[in-house]
């Protein structure tokens, strides 16, 4: 049996956005609700659940970190952020109160129909449930046995090291923010430390990566955070 196409919930207020994103989102088979305000957004998502929702920040009626609280009450879809080059401190607060990841305008079709894969790929695979392994081109990860391996030998870690690979790897595929690896891994007190962020993430890249300045792994989310490679 085909599965129903996904269903996809655009809210943005500018036409040609909506028109430029209907025409491809409808080409690659989606399903497409769209909504020209945040009311309109939440009255739309309720009738009809979407499977991941495209929001832009920027609304006329309120802000979009409102209409994602009011859906992260209730819907546990993917949401992307559709965010301006100004809105650099609103993207990073979307993306901690829930948002799974975010496309800065003008962005091309291609990176984001590729962002809309991962995100439902994920959601599919039920978010970030625990996984025994993480595993992507060279790399695995073996989170229940706290191993890991890099072509064709093991990579030892330290116990740090190890828990914050073990983070990203959890959510592989996703940007997460310093101030969510932070409190997962070094805990609460600590989001504002970015300095320990910086260091293990180039001792990680020294063990894991084969060029540490060109990392194909451990990807660095300029001024947001960090992602781990999926696929
Ligand atoms: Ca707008």
């Amino acid at each position: 049996m085909t599965p129903s196409p996904s269903l996809l919930l655009l809210v943005e207020d500018e036409l040609p956005i909506r028109r430029f994103l209907r025409t491809s989102l409808a080409a690659e088979g989606y399903r497409l609700a769209e909504a020209e305000t945040g009311e309109q957004a939440l009255r739309l998502a309720a009738q009809q659940p979407p499977d991941l929702v495209l929001l832009d920040l920027g609304l006329p009626d309120m802000d979009g970190q409102e209409v994602l609280h009011r859906l992260r009450e209730w819907l546990h879809a993917p949401v992307i952020i559709l965010s301006a080059r100004d809105q650099e401190r609103e993207k990073i607060a979307a993306l901690d109160a829930g948002a799974d990841d975010y496309v800065t305008k003008p962005f091309s079709t291609g990176e984001l129909l590729a962002r809309i894969r991962v995100a439902l790929r994920h959601a599919a695979q039920g978010g970030s449930a625990e996984s025994p392994t993480y595993s992507c081109g060279d790399l695995r990860v073996d989170l229940a046995g706290h191993r890991v391996f890099v072509r064709d030998g093991e990579v030892h870690l330290t116990a740090m090291e190890f828990s914050l690979l073990a983070t990203m790897a959890r959510h592989a595929g996703k940007v997460l923010t310093h101030r969510f690896l932070l409190k997962e891994v070094w805990g609460p007190h600590q989001v504002h430390e970015t300095h320990y962020l910086r260091v293990f993430m180039a001792n990680l890249r020294r063990k894991i990566e084969v060029d540490s300045a060109q990392p194909r792994y451990l990807l660095t989310e300029q001024g947001v955070g960090y992602r781990l490679a999926s696929d």
